[in-house]
This record gives C-alpha cells, sequence and structure tokens, in this order.
C-alpha cells in the first residue's frame, strides 16, 4: 500500500513509518520538525519537510495515496495551557487542512492518532469510548475537536475515518523536552544520572502505559480493518499503574536509588487512566503484548539517550 504519515520525524511516527517500510508499502513522511528528528527514519521512506497547514503541498503528497495517518500536532499539555492558539491551529486547523486536501485529490482512508487525554476525570475505569468526553487542557480538546472533524469531513465527502484514542504510549526515541518532559523517558534519565525524579501531585494517579510497538501494531491493523468506518476505537495496555508503582518499577530495573520528592502542589492529571480494549479487540484484533517490565527494559536497551551521563 501507498501511505501518508504527517508528523513521521516524532515519535510513534518514525516507529510508524520504518515499521511499515519494512513490510514493504510505500510511505511518504511530512514534518515540519518542530519536534521531530528525521535521522530516526530509514532511508526507504520518502521523508518531505513541511508543514500541516500547507494545503498545495499536501495536494502533491496525496497523490495516489491509499491511506493517510495524521499523527502531526503540538503534543506537550501544559504547553496547550500557554499557547492554546497555536494548538488549535496546528491540531485542530492542521486537520482541516488534511481533511479538505484528503477531499481535493480523493484518499480512501485517514487514521487519526487522537488521545486519551480527551476523557479527562471519568469515574468508570478503565474508560469505554461511549464515555462523556471531558477534556482538562487545550490540548484535550484539541484532539477531541479534530475527531469530530475527521469524522465529520470524512462523512461528508465520501473518506473513511476511524480515530485511534491513544493512551500514555511510551519507547525509545520519544521526545524528551527539557520543560514538562513525559514521565516514563524522564524517570528513566534522572535515575541513570542519580538525579531527583520529581513526581507532580501524590502519585497516586494511574495511568495506561502502552509500549510504542503495541501503538504501532494498532495503528497497522487499523489501515485495513473492515467495518471500522467512523469507528473511534481506544489504544492503550488496558492495565491501570500508580505513579508511585512506575516510580517502583524504575528504580528496580536500573538498580539505581535516585531521591524521589513529590511535588504536591503540581497538578497530576486526572486521577485515574485506563482503557476499555473491548472495542479494539473486536473492530482491530488488537492484543497488546508487552508489559510495563518488558517494555522499560526494551526502551532502556534501545535508546542510547537513558543511559548518557551528564
Ligand atoms: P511527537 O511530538 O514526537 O510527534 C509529533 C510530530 O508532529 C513531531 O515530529 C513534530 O515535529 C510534528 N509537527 C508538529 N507540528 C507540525 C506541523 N505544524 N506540521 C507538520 N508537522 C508537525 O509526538 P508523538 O508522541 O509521536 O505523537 C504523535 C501523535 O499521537 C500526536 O498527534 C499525538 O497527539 C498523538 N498521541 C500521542 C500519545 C503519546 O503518548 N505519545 C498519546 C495519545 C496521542
Amino acid at each position: 500500500m501507498r501511505f501518508l504519515i504527517t508528523g513521521a520525524a516524532g515519535f510513534i511516527g518514525s516507529a510508524l513509518s520504518n515499521h511499515l517500510v519494512q513490510q514493504g508499502h510505500t510511505v511518504r513522511g511530512l514534518d515540519d520538525l518542530s519536534t521531530g528528528d528525521p535521522d530516526t527514519l530509514s532511508p526507504n521512506v520518502s521523508f518531505i519537510r513541511g508543514d500541516i497547514n500547507d494545503r498545495p503541498k499536501l495536494w502533491t503528497l496525496l497523490q495516489d495515496i491509499d491511506c493517510v495517518y495524521h499523527l502531526a500536532a503540538r503534543v506537550v499539555v501544559p504547553e496547550s495551557v500557554l499557547y492554546p492558539r497555536e494548538y488549535n491551529q496546528v491540531n485542530v486547523g492542521g486537520t482541516v487542512t488534511l481533511m479538505e486536501a484528503m477531499r481535493d485529490v480523493g484518499v480512501r482512508r485517514v487514521v487519526f492518532a487522537s488521545s486519551g487525554a480527551i476523557y479527562g476525570n471519568q469515574n468508570e475505569q478503565p474508560v469505554k469510548e461511549t464515555a462523556i468526553p471531558n477534556p482538562r487542557s487545550p490540548y484535550a480538546v484539541s484532539k477531541l475537536a479534530a475527531e469530530y472533524y475527521t469524522h465529520t469531513i470524512g462523512s461528508l465527502w465520501g473518506i473513511e475515518t476511524v480515530c485511534l484514542r491513544i493512551f500514555n504510549a511510551y519507547g525509545p526515541h520519544q521526545q524528551i523536552p527539557p520543560t514538562h518532559p513525559p514521565v516514563i523517558p524522564y524517570f528513566l534519565r534522572q535515575a541513570y544520572q542519580n538525579a531527583t525524579l520529581v513526581v507532580h501531585g501524590d502519585g497516586s494517579q494511574t495511568r495506561d502505559y502502552v509500549y510504542i510497538d503495541d501503538v504501532v501494531q494498532a495503528l497497522s491493523m487499523a489501515a485495513n480493518a473492515p467495518e471500522i468506518n467512523r469507528q473511534t476505537i481506544n489504544i492503550g495496555s488496558g492495565r491501570e499503574t500508580g505513579v508511585r508503582e512506575l516510580t517502583r518499577l524504575v528504580l528496580e530495573i536500573t538498580g539505581k536509588k535516585p531521591e524521589i520528592v513529590y511535588n504536591i502542589r503540581n497538578d497530576g492529571g486526572p486521577g485515574r487512566m485506563c482503557a476499555n480494549l473491548n472495542q479494539a479487540r473486536e473492530k482491530l484484533n488488537y492484543a497488546p503484548h508487552i508489559p510495563l517490565e518488558i517494555g522499560l527494559q526494551m526502551t532502556i536497551d534501545n535508546d542510547p539517550r537513558i543511559r548518557q551521563t551528564s
């Protein structure tokens, strides 16, 4: 098949691009490199630097494409609190631009990378797709709005659409920005540097950490699965892990004993988050394979930045 992947130089985009070319597919990748790194891409991926809101560029890139994976986005939740306009422009505006360009060119299917963040606080866990969204940040709102645009424009113009609500993905080559880094690469790197692990909130919050290979598995099945048009499907590990438990695992696996500080004045985000995977199993034949303990070890083994000591 011929794929266009937006956000191809990012954490999930590069893993997906490399997997698909390895399977013999043709992959074009678009990324503005605001955070992405094109060096993580296989030379068999045709990479083009560009903005998701550049419609003429999208017209060219979409020629002869069978399926689009739309991953390009700004992804840092606290940053979205400071710059909601920018998050709206890229995450919502970029999705609308892409859908319009897909309509113009005539592409069969788009798989949109949405987020478990759209749920916010939910009493019922593991959370089902039918739960009423309760977004807590401009980032989460932007992903929810983009889901609606994807499905609505798709149904108006005959484009097949599927939105995958990915929970906390982790694995090698995840971005580690200097402020607000994702918790797993941050904890692992801090542990190896014998530096303090700062936990936001009291550490009682739970998350569903899903290894990158499982996310790639789900994305790759979404390109061809039948009867998933207009569906919104959770992708996670189905296992609920407290942040305190995560710190314990990090210490055990790294064999380090860094100081752990609980910053209880900081908002630790929603209290509980865990994906109900019934829809993913039924519609995508999805089953997560990598337990957290193994995934943490694979992240350490395959990402040299983690063990770097400064
Ligand atoms: P990432 O930041 O590594 O990847 C996003 C990519 O988009 C980056 O390479 C960035 O350079 C690119 N990009 C940003 N603005 C762009 C623009 N205007 N034009 C073109 N490219 C642009 O993040 P990721 O973790 O790989 O996330 C990929 C997608 O999956 C995002 O849409 C994100 O919302 C979604 N998602 C990720 C997770 C997770 O845990 N990683 C969870 C839920 C959803």
